[in-house]
């Protein structure tokens, strides 16, 4: 081994250390609930999960994944477009359209690579980016494979994105990027303002909808909340959140889909989902299309939750989501805060640098459809207590 390397990589991680940034993975040792075993410890209300609907362990995913394995095996031996495509992708995603109320859609391993795909691949040299400043690390990390010019806007600003929209007018396509749902304050996007300013400038208009997907809009996403799913260029889901499984997808035109296939290169060139994914994600949609519930239970809590935390004198900063912080400032207490939620059983993860702007930390939290009032009114408990302890109420 190199010695140079590891002394690097030994003062970076002091580094992290010395200034309250390095976070140990939590392990959990049961399937993803509200109550779960963490790190040995049992009976932990979980209030860090994206697992909104509590899907990722439903019977029916988990039934489909099991048949699937059994019809399909385990792996789908090469990439897509090789003979890495089985009947049970194309499945999925022809459902995905139907539900997503689009021509089409292409699944990628993860919202990640979904983001870094197709953001180079419908871009170019003579193009601009115009793009939120708090928009998730993927989509900066897919501009930052284009070859187009970038201009970044001042946060949900639509004076700001009008500006950007006048300075790159000579650019010969243009696309505004934005998060449907932030997922660091849980805010959204103004949709209709920003599709109102593209058709205006003659922009294309891209979500990333991560934490929309399974969420707003009855499980439709934030375009479709805000009734213009029509009026947006490219959609970006996760199937990894709300949805319970595993991936991205992009949901547009025949004519985007047609091209990502030919040109997007993590669909190209890293091997596509095992066929258990692509049911048991089939059986989600199936989910919630058919029942209401799930969504109707995650809101409810949603609200009760964010209510409670209110009450208590909490700070929730600008959330209209699930995704519910607690804004704590300095990253010191915020992990005390966590350490201390955790002695009373409650997981509620500290959010610091770089994933949120230095003396912005946070606990997040995030309510979902799994949590009993019981949970809810446990957790509440143990925020009044551990709140009081530090000085925060
Ligand atoms: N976009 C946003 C806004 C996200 O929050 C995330 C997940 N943190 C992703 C994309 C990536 O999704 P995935 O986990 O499926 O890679």
């Amino acid at each position: 081994m190199n010695d140079t390397l590891q002394q690097w990589l030994g003062d970076q991680i002091g580094l992290l250390k010395d200034q309250n940034l390095y976070k140990p993975l939590v392990v959990m040792d049961t399937p993803s609930g509200a109550r779960i075993t963490v790190n040995g410890k049992p009976n932990v209300i979980n209030l860090s999960s994206n697992n909104y609907l509590g899907l990722a362990n439903h019977p029916n995913l988990k039934a489909a994944a099991v048949n699937a394995i059994g019809e399909w095996g385990a792996g789908a031996g090469a990439v897509r477009p090789i003979i890495g495509t089985m009947r049970v992708h194309i499945d999925l995603e022809q459902r995905l359209a139907r539900f997503k109320h689009v021509e089409s859609t292409l699944v990628f391993q993860s919202g990640f690579t979904a983001n870094a795909g197709v953001i180079p691949t419908i871009t170019d040299g003579d193009d601009a980016i115009i793009t939120d400043e708090l928009n998730h690390a993927s989509i900066i990390d897919g501009v930052r494979l284009s070859k187009a010019a970038r201009k970044i806007y001042k946060h949900n600003d639509m004076n700001a994105l009008e500006d950007a929209l006048k300075e790159t007018s000579s650019a010969k396509k243009r696309l505004i990027i934005t998060d449907g749902v932030f997922s660091m304050d849980g805010d959204v996007a103004p949709l209709k303002e920003i599709v109102a300013l593209a058709e205006q400038y003659n922009s294309a208009v891209m979500v990333d909808d991560a934490h929309g997907s399974g969420v707003l809009g009855g499980g439709r996403g934030t375009a479709y909340h805000f009734g213009v799913h029509d009026k947006i260029d490219v959609q970006l889901g996760t199937l990894s959140k709300a949805v319970g499984t595993m991936g991205g997808y992009i949901a547009g035109s025949a004519k985007l889909i047609d091209w990502l296939v030919q040109r997007a290169r993590p669909f190209l060139f890293s091997t596509g989902h095992p066929p258990a994914t692509a049911a048991a994600t089939i059986a989600a949609i199936d989910l919630m299309e058919n029942d209401p519930s799930f969504t109707e239970r995650l809101w409810e809590n949603t609200a009760y939750w964010k209510a409670g935390l209110q009450k208590l004198g909490f700070d929730t900063g600008i959330s209209v989501t699930p995704i519910t912080p607690v804004m704590i400032g300095d990253e010191g207490k915020a992990q005390e805060f966590q350490r201390e939620l955790f002695n009373e059983g409650v997981l509620a993860l500290a959010i610091v640098f770089p994933t949120v702007a230095r003396g912005k930390a946070r606990i997040r939290t995030m309510p979902s459809a799994m949590h009993a009032r019981q949970d809810l009114d446990d957790a509440l408990t143990a925020f009044e207590k551990a709140g009081k302890k530090l000085g925060l109420i």
